[in-house]
């Protein structure tokens, strides 16, 4: 069955690969970014222009999908940033800035997702967090912060809607292809791939791919979960 879903950040990098494995599918994809362009080489794919960090431009994203495409059914807040640094060095602004994107930016997206989720008694919602919220990673202490509070989030929404057929649960990728990891220094590239047992990095559609299961039918008792995709570097952890 054809589901409306909109990925946050899906005009690039790991959300592209999300986007286009829906849109295979033959669901009806939208993504949102701030450029509001449809993403190339994806057939059928709405952009539409919002930013997650502010709340009326995220409802009148949705208010758009809706027109066009029906309530959203399944919803992946994957659009991140990240501010490195080390603790003694970080800003405060460097804080906010990750945090009101990585972690209030997926809680506007649920949010707004799930009144309309509700009436349906049917909803998907997937927040995409980082291996390094699990495991921690120096430089890192605002980014792995709010990649952790994703977990808190989905499993509080668990405990409030699963009764209703909705379920949240995150996906937490290792290091994958995309312009964040390569803007990461050549240095902790190599330092991290001794770290992944599959000894690569994972391409956004090997993310996908479980997000996708996710989102499906099959996957309706699966629901407050972290689940891992990154070669085993974690492992859960
Ligand atoms: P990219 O930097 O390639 O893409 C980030 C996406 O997020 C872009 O589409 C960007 O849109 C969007 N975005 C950022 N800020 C906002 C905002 N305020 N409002 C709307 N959209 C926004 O990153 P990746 O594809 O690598 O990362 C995707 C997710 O996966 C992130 O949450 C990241 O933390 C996570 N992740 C990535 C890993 C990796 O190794 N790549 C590892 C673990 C987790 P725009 O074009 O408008 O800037």
């Amino acid at each position: 069955m054809a589901r409306t879903v909109l990925v946050t950040g899906g005009n690039r990098g790991i959300g592209y690969g999300i986007a286009q494995a829906f849109a295979k599918q033959g669901d009806r994809v939208a993504v949102l970014h701030r450029g509001g362009t449809a993403p190339e080489g994806i057939e059928g794919v709405l952009g539409v222009k919002g930013d997650v960090t502010d709340t009326a431009s995220v409802d009148a994203a949705f208010t758009e999908v809706e027109e066009k495409l029906g309530p959203v059914e399944v919803v992946v807040a994957n659009a991140g940033i990240n501010r490195d640094t080390l603790l003694l060095r970080m800003s405060d602004e460097q804080w906010d800035e990750v945090h009101n994107t990585n972690l209030k930016g997926a809680f506007r997206v649920a949010r707004r997702a799930s009144s309309k989720m509700l009436r349906a008694r049917w909803g998907r919602i997937i927040f995409i967090a980082s291996a390094s919220g699990l495991a921690g990673n120096a430089g890192q202490v605002n980014y792995t912060a709010a990649k952790a509070g994703l977990v808190g989030m989905a499993r509080s929404i668990t405990r409030e809607l699963g009764s209703r057929n909705i379920t949240a649960n995150v996906v937490s990728p290792g290091f994958t292809h995309s312009e964040m990891a390569h803007a990461t220094p050549q240095k902790v590239l190599d330092e991290a791939i001794k770290q992944i047992p599959a000894g690569r990095f994972a391409e956004p559609e090997e993310i996908a791919s479980v997000v996708t299961f996710l989102a499906s039918d099959a996957a309706a008792m699966v629901s407050g979960n972290v689940i891992t995709v990154d070669g085993g570097m974690t492992m859960g952890h």
